[in-house]
């Protein structure tokens, strides 16, 4: 990592300011031949983390601008960082960037710095992985749940149960290295109990994952029921805009119709879906098959009914969704003499009665009670890492007292390297290049 490279850090586009990065073993070099600070001060006695006014070299161009040095270690990457800030034109960007290049440094890949901070010891892969979440983040709880990533609040619980299974590696080293203390016996016992008190641990965090996935990727909310009853007048309530078609003539919504709104800062993915119920009509029978995919692979529904209470066809179509978590609504209770009880919440697509409650039974059931606690949780890679790291931790528990605690220590060093894949300490090459192939130029 010698090599000096540089990238433009803002994204492409006109802006204020475009900011272009070189990182490395020398980049002040690069910047003395293209800066020309305002003033008596030379670039090689620019102190870190000051800004400084000046000239900057375009090629064919010049822009006045500022320069800032970083120093190692305390720098993103952990190396010598210099940056420019010049006016935010694609072709100003474009310009101080070719000349970093002319004067020594190379093109940067795809998440190179943060690929170097990670080699650097700067940050673990999890928190490489929560800056990309942060980046790519498409709701607040999203940005929220990177943000935990990225101050290590997973690498810390991995690592803690790293440190607990090294110290369990180590007792058993010593008892396989002298066993004439005859102390195995007792070890064993312990170990066991000690091994079962990890897996729990683990198994905690891992269930954080159930809501972690919704926030990463959103909750998928199917709102389903009978024809009329008001789904897509409600859908359009809930967006805000009118986006269903909304019609009186029965069974219309004939596709599942995608909008995606935030409660509390958690995305929840709404789809209508066509009227439940048996037809004759061919395309509306595909309307109802696509509804039934859309109701099995959906977090909650949302099963609407109008207010003169459940039907015998309300009944039929209740049965598609009674393994799900579900919000019962009555809806079009402006027309209601009295208010039926038999539901979770009584709403008005027409005069939004009923809306804003409907959204917090969406967030309560859509999210759980532990809310965004282990929300730090949000990437697949992590979870599946956990999930085999308790497996071979189950697997050692299983075997003590049946197996020698050689072989219980096998399994048990596996979880060890498999939680490292989490932090990084263990990953692969291929690994971490995948992660970071996935960041864009110039992270
Ligand atoms: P869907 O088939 O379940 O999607 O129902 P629609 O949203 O197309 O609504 C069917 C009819 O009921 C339309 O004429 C709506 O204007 C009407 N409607 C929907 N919600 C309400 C409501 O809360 N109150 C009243 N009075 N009419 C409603």
């Amino acid at each position: 990592m010698d090599e000096n490279v540089s990238a433009i850090a803002t994204p492409p586009g006109k802006g204020g300011v475009a900011i272009i990065r070189i990182s490395g073993k020398n980049p002040l070099s690069v910047a003395e031949k293209m800066f020309s600070p305002v003033g008596k001060i030379k670039v090689a006695d620019f102190e870190p983390y000051r800004l400084y006014p000046g000239r900057i070299d375009g090629g064919a161009f010049t822009d006045y601008g500022l320069c800032v040095y970083f120093k190692a270690p305390a720098s993103y990457t952990g190396e010598d960082v210099v940056e420019f800030q010049c006016h935010g034109g694609e072709s100003v960007a474009r310009g101080i960037l070719k000349t970093t290049f002319k004067h020594g440094a190379r093109s940067a890949g795809r998440g190179e710095f943060t690929k170097r901070a990670f080699l650097n010891g700067k940050l673990s892969l999890a928190s490489a992985e929560g800056i990309a979440d942060m980046i790519n983040g498409e709701s607040e709880a999203e940005v929220r749940a990177g943000y935990l990533l990225y101050s290590e609040k997973l690498t810390q619980k991995i690592r803690s149960a790293q440190n607990e299974l090294k110290e369990i590696l180590a007792g058993i080293g010593a008892a396989v290295d002298y066993p004439e203390e005859g102390i195995e016996e007792d070890t064993t016992d312990e170990i066991k109990d000690k091994l079962g008190v990890i897996v729990e641990e683990l198994s905690a965090l891992a269930s954080g994952y159930a809501s972690g996935r919704k926030i990463k990727s959103g909750v998928t909310v199917a709102i389903c029921g009978k024809p009329n009853t008001g789904k897509s007048s409600l859908l359009n309530r809930l967006l805000g805009y009118e986006k269903a078609i909304v019609s009186d003539v029965a069974g219309t919504t004939r596709d599942a119709v995608e909008g995606a709104i935030e409660i509390h800062g958690v995305k929840f993915n709404l789809y209508d879906t066509a009227g439940l119920r048996e037809s004759e009509d061919r395309i509306e029978s595909i309307g109802i098959g696509k509804a039934e995919a859309i109701i099995r692979a959906a977090d909650v529904a949302v099963f609407v009914a109008d207010y003169t209470a459940l039907s015998e066809e309300d009944a039929r179509a209740l049965a598609y969704v009674k393994d799900k978590p579900l919000i019962k609504v009555f809806n079009k209770i402006d027309l209601a003499d009295d208010t039926p009880t038999d539901a979770d919440v009584h709403t008005s697509a027409l005069t939004g009665e009923g809306v804003q409650r409907l959204k917090e039974l969406l967030y309560e059931k859509g999210i759980g009670d532990r809310g965004e606690d282990a929300a730090f949780l949000i990437e697949e890679r992590h979870f599946a890492a956990l999930m085999r790291a308790i497996e071979s931790l189950k697997r050692a528990v299983d075997a003590c007292g049946i197996m020698p605690l050689d072989l219980v220590g096998i399994d048990v060093k596996e979880a060890w390297e498999t939680l490292g894949e989490i932090t990084g300490e263990t990953a692969s090459e291929t690994i971490v290049d995948e992660i970071f192939s996935k960041f864009c130029v110039g992270k």
